[in-house]
């Protein structure tokens, strides 16, 4: 991987050296993070904790948050080392010196924290969204980036760290989480040699994905039933390349005393459908909002359709927040997807 495609050696530079010199730094992650954001923000964590331990560094404070309150880190989330380094987003400095922001597409998706950010006199953005709006004053931003891990990978590298276990475990969560344990189709050379060196570490990748995929309460089981026996296929959708979809209500959840990120690992099903280019999963908050979540095999950029309704993410993976009854939510969506389809039967 060159230089270039992460980001200009200038801007490479100047990161370090503000997180070099910073007596405290703020790091921030995503709103409701997934293994990615918050695996990044924690590799990173104790990326710099170690780095102000070694001779000739000033120890600086360590700030590591994200902009939800509740501030709850989702339970699947909770074997990776160093949640203890994490404080709420009230907690936050209001004018950071240098904050650090990761896998963020954009400063609304700061949450709580976008005041931080804006406020901050050095804002490092770390991301690997094609649709990131470079909201930084140093922008690390690599679309062809497997995660953010790998940026956090580069900066953990610059910052001359040695990679300990702690490091390598949130860097992996971050790899594997968006590649789905390497079955997506951003899974590279690269991506595999990056897992190779964070596993010489010791890291076992079957407790790894025990953690992140293949355990839930019972009622998880239930939760399924219910939202996969409403799921709908609509063959003409997506310019006839097929849409599937079902909701997971507040109701749902609370039927079988499940948490909302019980309701995110539901689109791994749905996506199974092999009528469907597009599936989509909207999933009821705690607030009552929409957090829609998209999918496409190929034949649909799920990312323009979501950056057309306020949201944001990648072309084969990408999401929006969206408000009123589902029946509306819905048309937009398929309007959107007609629209960035190519056309079924066209090459
Ligand atoms: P997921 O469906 O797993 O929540 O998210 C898939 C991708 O879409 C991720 O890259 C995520 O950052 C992006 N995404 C999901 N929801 C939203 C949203 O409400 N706003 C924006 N800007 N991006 C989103
Ligand atoms: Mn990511």
């Amino acid at each position: 991987m060159t230089t270039e495609q992460l980001g200009t050696e200038e801007e490479w530079a100047r990161a370090v050296k503000a997180l070099e010199g910073a007596t405290e730094v703020c790091l921030a992650c995503h709103i409701r993070p997934d293994g990615d954001a918050l695996g990044s923000m924690l590799a990173v964590a104790h990326a710099l904790r170690a780095r102000c331990a070694a001779p000739g560094f000033a120890p600086a404070r360590i700030v590591a948050s994200f902009g939800d309150l509740p501030f709850e880190i989702p339970r699947i989330l909770n074997f990776l080392p160093g949640t203890d380094l994490l404080s709420p987003p009230d907690t936050f400095p209001e004018r950071p010196q240098v904050m650090v922001t990761f896998d963020a597409a954009s400063s609304d998706r700061l949450g709580l924290l976008e005041p931080s950010a804006a406020a901050a006199a050095e804002l490092i953005v770390l991301d690997h969204h094609a649709s990131n709006t470079r909201f930084g004053t140093v922008n690390l931003i690599d679309d062809a980036a497997a995660a953010t891990a790998v940026l956090a990978f580069e900066l953990v590298s610059r910052l001359g760290v040695t990679l300990s276990r702690d490091i390598a475990l949130g860097l992996y969560a971050g790899l594997v989480t968006d590649t789905g344990s390497f079955k997506y189709s951003n899974t590279s050379a690269g991506v595999h040699e990056l897992a190779a060196q964070l596993l010489q570490t010791g890291i076992e990748p079957g407790a790894v994905a025990h953690e992140l995929w293949d355990r839930s309460p019972f009622g998880f089981l239930g939760l399924l039933s219910t939202v996969l026996g409403r799921a709908r296929l609509e063959p003409d959708a997506v310019a006839g390349h097929g849409l599937v979809w079902t909701t997971v209500t507040r109701d749902d959840r609370a039927a079988h005393g499940l948490p909302y990120e019980a309701a995110e690992s539901v689109i791994d099903v749905v996506r199974r459908a092999d009528e469907a280019d597009v599936a989509v999963v909207l999933k009821e908050d705690d607030d009552g909002c929409w957090q829609v979540s998209a999918r496409s095999k190929g034949q649909a950029d799920v990312a323009a359709a979501c950056v057309a309704l306020g949201g944001g993410g990648h072309r084969l993976a990408a999401g929006f927040t969206a408000n009123g009854p589902v029946a509306d939510v819905m048309t937009a969506l398929r309007r959107q997807l007609a629209i960035v389809s190519a056309p079924a039967g066209g090459r």
